[in-house]
């Protein structure tokens, strides 16, 4: 749990650092899914941004340079999911681990036989329990449609706020545990068996690795491709919107209805 002093000094921190409204334009640009946001909760995630970083530790690994813009992009992608449930779900660590990239990170294992296997896995993220966040930067926008590497270690981060990552974070008392599996194991269910099918499916396919990843990946999509989650499996949509108390679907309809049409005249 957050002390009242670190709260009070993370408030304090935020407070002092300004950030001139072309840098937040120029950094959300590159984040076009911010526009999901209703206009009058973007002045709150920017805020939120701030007392983030105020409270956490972020180091560049492997050559990373920490500039402000990347230091404001990962704080509003990591806010976004929290905006409405409050910083406090980040409380229990601080660090965070920028690699230029795709990294690797060193594998072992030891298989029946007790042969121990070394291996190199090469990762986009990584959440530890109690620990560090390890991202990868990619210089510019988002190079990926509907991933985000952020959001995804992030709902890691979450998940693990009440033990394992087992696709079960901890849920307001308006949603219950049943309510929850009863949307997700069957979506769940669904994904594999299409996957296992060698369906190219419009999700991330990694999703049915497990179900701590079908959460992460669920995330992903609900902030950056709403309305495609919402066609997929309606009823996890309803419940990450929920549990996050965000309707993203719904701005992303509003914006796409609201492209003028061409004037008649020139049809
Ligand atoms: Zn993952």
């Amino acid at each position: 749990m957050f002390s009242a002093f670190r709260r009070w000094r993370r408030q304090r921190t935020a407070d002092r650092r300004t950030v001139p409204p072309e840098q937040w334009d120029a950094v959300e640009r590159t984040l076009p899914f911010l526009d999901f946001l209703p206009p009058e909760d973007r002045p709150r995630l920017r805020r939120m941004a701030l007392e983030f970083l105020a409270d956490k530790e972020v180091h560049g690994a492997e050559g990373v340079v920490i500039t402000d813009h990347l230091l404001l992009s990962i704080a509003l992608q990591a806010c976004l999911p929290v905006l409405n449930i409050g910083l406090d779900a980040y409380a229990d660590w601080v660090g965070i681990i920028v690699y230029p990239g795709d990294f690797v990170i060193p594998r072992h294992f030891a298989d029946e036989n007790g042969v121990v296997h070394e291996y190199e896995d090469e990762v986009l993220g990584e959440a530890w329990e109690g620990g560090p966040v390890l991202l990868s930067w990619f210089e510019g926008e988002n190079p990926f449609d509907g991933i985000n590497v952020v959001i995804h270690e992030f709902a890691h981060k979450l998940d693990m706020g009440n033990g394992e990552v087992d696709g079960y974070p901890c849920l307001p008392a308006h949603l219950s545990a049943s309510d929850w599996a009863r949307a997700f194991q069957p979506a769940f269910d669904d994904f594999c068996a299409r996957v296992d099918r060698g369906e190219d499916t419009a999700l991330d396919p990694y999703a049915a690795e497990h179900p701590g990843e079908f959460f992460a990946v669920m995330s992903e999509a609900f902030f950056e491709t709403p309305g495609l989650l919402k066609s997929e499996y309606p009823a996890v949509y309803q419940k990450l919107s929920r549990y996050f108390g965000q309707d993203p679907a719904e701005r992303e309809a509003q914006s796409a209805r609201s492209v003028p049409l061409l004037p008649s005249s020139t049809l």
